[in-house]
């Protein structure tokens, strides 16, 4: 018998605005499909959080026994600036500006990208799909599209026809917009006169000379739209229907708006049974964003070295701040915030290393059978990790009574005590006990500073020869020192 059976799950899906039993079309088996990352530029730590929340649900699902066909993507290709369907694409625009292949860029931050997500611990997708990689699936269901009247060509381009589209089915059923208040507010944009329509989006754009990323097509050479990529690739390896769709709440409209489009014009029906938006994270109380700045990167976490930030954070601490918010809440970034996050975590750690010291006793004083549920109740309800964390720190609570002999537990309720205690910690929540690694930074950061200190002693005594030496020898192993009013400081690069 799988947990699944036991317990009940409910997802909040964003296309009934109501949390739902979670009932996957195949008894024990589960297609979800997650929006990967546009690999222009490394991915900050907003794009992580979303990458987090859904590796939150998959460890979920697969603790519960579900057999798990995880697809994220990558989009190498057909992503243009500002999400339009004018203008230079994200990945050729950055080969450009650094004199590269654009698949050189594409390499660059897919590995990148990857390593970063191994630091913090996620576990990678079942299948992990390019978009130029896909080209005749997304040129097949561009052509369904135009069979089915749904999209038209163009001057060498195809345009999804969303007049049409709405006549029969609900354009803005996911976004809650409304087409008739989309039209009256478009603007007159350059490249929009191939359309019919302005709400109209591109399936596939006719690639001017000087284009890289080109591909042969019935319409001419040309490549792929962003939204197509996602329609193709999902349907591709999770069938025309499958349970979860997940991304970023910014890509409700137009992109997953326009994947339900896609999906109804090729083939009739709606392709998701659960759409799932993680909320944004935040620096400064505005969305975490490439474009404008305003992010900070995970190395930057991990090394302390951002302005925002009075040192470094471990991955799993950065990972416990984020998981320590719902994942449908907005999440503020600070230094204080990650500060509170890495004392919470140190707690749990220490309790996990005392839990192993509790000796069993002939009779239980707490129910433990409960406090189990509880924490499943957590999940249970929409993938809940701050009440999971709360319930965790209960068992931290129960920890230190039973160590001081206040409380008392039997051999198995004590086994149960840890095994799930550990489990929630490292299976689900996909936490990794770096306490140890703090200790070695604890270490780390007292030598600094004592070479900090004779290099001070140096420059007091005017041995400059001295002075620079300690700054240049530790330069060397990455650690920068920053002279100030205040005294100085160091990051670990
Ligand atoms: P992109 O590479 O821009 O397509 O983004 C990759 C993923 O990160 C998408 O699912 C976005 O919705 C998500 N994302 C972008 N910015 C943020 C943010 N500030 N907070 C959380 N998720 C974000
Ligand atoms: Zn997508």
């Amino acid at each position: 018998m799988q947990l699944y059976q036991d317990q009940s799950l409910k997802i909040y899906n964003s296309l009934s605005g109501e949390k739902e039993m979670f009932t996957p079309l195949h008894p024990g088996n589960v297609g979800m499909y997650v929006c990967g990352p546009t690999v222009y530029n490394n991915v900050h730590l907003g794009n992580c959080r979303t990458f987090i929340s859904f590796d939150l649900v998959y460890r979920y699902l697969k603790h519960l026994g579900y057999k798990v066909r995880y697809v994220r993507n990558i989009t190498d290709v057909g992503h243009i600036v500002d999400d339009a369907d004018e203008g230079e694409d994200k990945i050729a625009k950055k080969a450009r500006l650094e004199k590269l292949e654009p698949m050189e860029i594409v390499q660059r931050y897919s590995v990148d990208f990857h390593q970063i997500l191994e630091l913090f611990n996620n576990l990678p997708p079942g299948i992990e799909p390019t978009a130029t990689g896909h080209i005749i699936e997304q040129i097949e269901t561009i052509k369904q599209i135009i069979d089915n009247g749904f999209a038209y060509v163009s001057n060498g381009s195809v345009y999804f026809d969303v007049v049409k589209y709405n006549e029969g089915h609900d354009y803005g059923i996911l976004s809650g917009r409304n087409l008739d208040d989309m039209l009256a507010n478009s603007r007159e944009l350059a490249g929009q006169e191939e359309k019919r329509n302005p709400a109209d989006f591109a399936l596939w754009k006719k690639a001017e000379p000087v284009h890289i990323m080109r591909w042969p097509s019935p319409w001419g050479d040309g490549f792929p739209g962003w939204h197509l990529e996602c329609t193709a690739m999902s349907t591709k390896y999770l069938g025309n229907k499958f349970d979860i769709h997940g991304g970023g709440m910014d890509l409700k409209f137009p992109h997953h708006e326009c994947e339900i489009a896609q999906n109804k014009a090729a083939t009739g029906h709606s392709p998701v049974n659960y759409w799932m938006h993680a909320n944004m994270l935040t620096l400064n109380g505005k969305k975490m964003s490439k474009s404008t700045g305003n992010n900070i990167l995970p190395r930057e976490i991990f090394s302390g070295n951002n302005q925002v930030l009075s040192k470094a954070f471990s991955p799993s601490v950065t990972r416990f701040f984020i998981l320590q918010a719902h994942y449908r809440s907005v999440l503020d970034f600070s230094n204080d915030a990650i500060l509170a996050a890495e004392k919470g975590y140190n707690r749990l750690m220490e309790a996990l290393d005392n839990v192993t010291e509790i000796k069993p006793a002939a009779a239980s004083t707490i129910d433990i059978g409960v406090w189990k549920q509880h924490c499943y109740d957590a999940m249970n309800d929409d993938f809940n990790s701050p009440i999971l964390i709360a319930q965790l720190f209960e068992a931290v609570k129960y920890i230190n009574l039973l160590k001081d002999g206040r409380e008392t537990l039997n051999a198995v309720d004590l086994e149960t005590l840890t095994k799930q205690l550990n489990m929630f910690v490292f299976d689900v929540l996909g936490l990794k006990n770096e306490a140890g690694n703090e200790a070695g930074n604890d270490k780390l950061e007292g030598v600094v500073n004592m070479l900090i200190g004779m290099r001070n002693e140096a420059r007091a005594n005017r041995d400059f020869a001295m002075s620079d030496l300690i700054r240049n020898k530790l330069g060397e192993l990455g650690i920068e020192l920053k002279d100030s009013k205040e005294g100085t400081t160091f990051t670990l690069n």
